[in-house]
């Protein structure tokens, strides 16, 4: 199947030609057509398979026909709206990219940051904007937008929507939208929680299925380093010495942990930096961008921050911890192999996570290959429970002396002061 069998016109398929794409992903072949006969649709499917192109080009393509080119007095035609901020501003650069040959105008809205440049886009004119639910309410609550006139409404990752605790905001805008529109759902899961709300939103809507990450063993190749904790970050550098990895995401369970292997791997030269919610919204934008611009190497991020972001052709992914909850080691080497690239996902385990190595393999039903012979083997074996135990008793009085110690400096320091 090829774009051009899909009913497309001219500005958007030399768009799509712009971007090198040649044929339609699974969700784009069947998305586009029922789009643009005017459908509500429900699409099972998450980031990673081309979904932003399935919503924005058929949306672009009918303001397009039905309202022409932005004017001074464009009205809002279709309110996008999505979990994060960096997923937002990635849809918003997507409709850039579709719409260039069209004129249709569009902008992005998220919370974070100071809402003037917003506001004085909004006042230009806009056909399409896509939105975080906080700043959102907020602007329409200033007067600054108007729902009246839209006709399209999508709601992306209904899932995270949720599990972020937007519900209520969602609500609330369903009931500022007007009644006769057309309405996309998209979630990468369907638990009944989300089945019901799609219920509240769209009408006798088609149904798009794409399957989730069983492809993840097809395209991405997986390997584990076994070590002990204290050589990991050798073990790292050691892996990055391979120049083939031009740029990786690497995943790192906590923000601290994040933060100390970028401190580490600076020391060895290598260009990384983090992204956690511990950073500022400017300072997650720049990381993002020297990423995608190829200045930045290794790209540190939580779980949590890496949500949603996408980035381009991305081949390595480095798990420098493994995660303890199976799926979400799934989540994370989605990141790698996107739209049919191969991908390469390297895990490095140190002995207390062998067991989550195995757990991931029960998962996915696949044996994860070893890399043997690197300079940083396992000699160490998982703590038993005894063990273990003990451990967590002597962490707890480190940290207790820690605290205690840390008390009576600043008291020191207290008194010096008062001295003064
Ligand atoms: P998405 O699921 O929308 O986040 O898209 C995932 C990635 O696939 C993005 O980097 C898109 O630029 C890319 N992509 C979308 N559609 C196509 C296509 N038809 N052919 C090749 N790449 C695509």
């Amino acid at each position: 199947m090829k774009f051009t069998d899909l009913d497309l016109i001219d500005p958007v398929l030399s768009a799509l030609k712009d971007k090198g794409y040649s044929e339609p992903t699974p969700i784009q072949e069947k998305a586009i057509p029922f789009v643009l006969d005017r459908e509500d649709l429900l699409g099972v499917a998450q980031t990673g398979t081309g979904k932003t192109a399935a919503f924005s080009v058929p949306i672009i393509q009918l303001i397009h026909q039905f309202d022409g080119g932005h004017s001074r007095d464009a009205v809002l035609r279709c309110l996008i709206v999505t979990p994060t901020r960096e997923l937002a501003i990635q849809i918003d650069e997507n409709i850039r990219d579709y719409s260039k040959y069209t004129k249709t105008s569009h902008t992005v809205i998220f919370g974070g940051v100071k809402q003037h440049s917003q506001v004085q886009a909004l006042k230009r004119g806009v056909q399409i904007l896509v939105a975080t639910p906080g700043r959102l309410l907020d602007l329409i609550s200033q007067g600054y937008i108007s729902l009246n006139d839209i006709k399209m409404f999508v709601l992306d990752e209904a899932d995270r929507m949720l599990d972020m605790g937007f519900i209520n905001d969602i609500k609330k805008l369903l009931k500022m939208l007007p009644e006769d529109r057309q309405s996309l759902f998209f979630s990468a899961t369907m638990p009944d929680n989300i089945l019901q709300l799609s219920k509240t939103i769209l009408d006798n809507p088609k149904k798009v299925e794409v399957t989730p990450k069983s492809s993840t063993a097809e395209t991405i190749k997986q390997y584990v380093y076994y070590t002990n904790r204290v050589t990991k970050h050798s073990l790292l550098v050691h892996i990055l010495k391979n120049e083939d990895i031009e740029h990786v995401l690497l995943f790192s369970r906590t923000k601290h942990g994040a933060d100390r292997i970028v401190r580490n791997l600076k020391k060895s030269n290598i260009h990384a930096a983090a992204i956690h919610g511990n950073k500022s919204q400017n300072q997650r934008q720049k990381a993002l961008k020297d990423f995608k611009n190829g200045k930045l190497r290794v790209l540190v991020a939580t779980d949590i921050a890496a949500r949603g972001i996408d980035i381009d052709k991305l081949r390595y992914v480095i798990n420098y911890d493994i995660p303890n909850v199976p799926e979400t080691y799934v989540h994370r080497i989605g990141r790698s192999g996107r739209a049919g690239e191969e991908g390469i996902a390297m895990s490095i385990s140190e002995p207390e996570e062998n067991s989550f190595i195995r757990d991931v393999e029960r998962l996915i039903n696949q044996k994860i290959e070893i890399v043997e012979g690197h300079p940083f083997p396992q000699t160490e074996r998982p703590m038993s429970a005894a063990e273990k135990k003990e451990w967590n008793k002597e962490k707890q009085k480190r940290k207790q002396e820690y605290h205690a110690n840390r008390k009576k400096s600043s008291n020191g320091r207290g008194r010096q002061y008062s001295r003064r």
